[in-house]
């Protein structure tokens, strides 16, 4: 599904559904451009969100980098309800 990633002030991901209304209205909010990603799963978004993150301690693509893609998400991304379809 399409995603919409926006950060907030605080280092947060905030993961929606690219359709959903609080879109518009969390960009104005926290000032950021929502980031549009395409992704079957979680862990699609996590790779594409902290991928770059995870590189800095374990090579991309590595069991431990995937890993890393999903602790940093479980720490900084907040999947809302929009997308609740996405496992
Ligand atoms: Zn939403």
């Amino acid at each position: 599904m399409r995603i919409a990633v926006i950060n907030d002030q605080r280092g947060t991901s905030r993961i929606h559904a690219a359709e959903c209304r609080d879109v518009a209205r969390e960009a104005k909010r926290f000032h950021d451009d929502p980031w549009m990603i395409d992704a079957d799963n979680r862990h699609d978004v996590n790779m594409a969100v902290w991928g770059d993150v995870a590189s800095d301690n374990n090579e991309s693509g590595t069991p431990e980098w995937h890993e890393e893609c999903d602790a940093s998400a479980d720490y900084a991304s907040l999947f809302l309800p929009c997308c609740d379809s996405l496992t």
